[in-house]
């Protein structure tokens, strides 16, 4: 007899093969803590159909008219990275100037086409995540114009939490107040780990040292609680290496830690 779990993704299988889209949707009625359950698949391939151009325009096109009921959460994608770590499934498109202003201008298009319709204005934002790839690529120009457009054309609560996500490599202070004036309130930054031969493996940037310094200072910035990411289960990680790293988070005057097991594929 199957588990619980594989009759739920077998139910979920066949109304996405009936293309009964809300197999794919979040649970929205706590879109903040149970966002991700409900969901039966995020990509094409295992699990998942791709939608085409015609059916995935005319399904969002339709969509985008039905008011929310509740308030909301929003992510803005930001597909570019200056280098590529060897562990990473994120990376897309290599950071270029010219490219992340085309792409600052199409977003900034994109929320100004979709702020008269009710699934974009319908209700409160509470939470707008900035991912990539690595925000904190752009340059300050590129953070001010979105956090500006941002704040035009959403919903956003008195209280929304605002994250940026990034990495330590190229966040210059300027980026960092373009970030915190933007509205910015929370920074989530990739460390992955402190060890220096792992990071030099995985061919992360910047020295453990260089990271702990720069993660002092930033936490010292009113309003803004900064978290990191740290991987458990590189090659050669031993039990020592992965309590340092956790060991030394724990003594930096940082507000979290996300911790995530790096997940191998063929
Ligand atoms: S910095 Fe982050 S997004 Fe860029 S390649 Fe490394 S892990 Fe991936």
């Amino acid at each position: 007899m199957p588990s619980f779990e594989t009759g739920v993704r077998l139910l979920k299988n066949i109304l996405i093969k009936k293309r009964s889209y809300s197999a794919f949707f979040a649970d929205e009625t706590d879109a903040l803590h149970k966002a991700f359950p409900a969901k039966a698949t995020v990509h094409a391939g295992p699990f998942g159909i791709p939608m085409l151009w015609n059916s995935a325009r005319n399904f969002l096109e339709k969509k985008s008219f039905e008011p929310r009921q509740t308030d909301g959460i929003a992510y803005v994608h930001i597909p570019f990275c200056e280098s590529r770590c060897l562990f990473c499934m994120f990376y897309q498109n290599p950071y270029a100037s010219e490219a992340a202003d085309a792409y600052t201008n199409t977003l900034i298009k994109e929320f100004e086409l979709w702020n008269q319709r009710a699934a974009q204005n319908s209700a409160p934002i509470k939470a707008l995540y900035f991912g990539g790839g690595t925000p904190t690529a752009f340059e300050p120009h590129n953070i001010k114009k979105i956090l500006d457009a941002v704040r035009t054309n959403l919903p956003l609560a008195e209280d929304c939490e605002i994250t940026f996500e990034g990495r330590l490599h190229g966040l210059t202070d300027e980026k960092l107040s373009a970030c915190v004036e933007g509205g910015v309130n929370r920074l989530s930054i990739g460390v992955q780990t402190f060890n220096a031969d792992i990071r030099k493996e995985m061919q992360r940037l910047d020295s453990p040292e260089y990271i702990i310094r720069r993660l002092e200072k930033i936490s010292a910035i009113d309003n803004l609680a900064v978290v990191i990411d740290l991987l458990f289960g590189f090659p050669g990680q031993k039990g020592k290496a992965w309590t340092d790293d956790l060991k030394i988070a724990s003594e930096l005057p940082i507000d979290g830690v996300d911790c995530y097991q790096l997940n191998v594929f063929e």
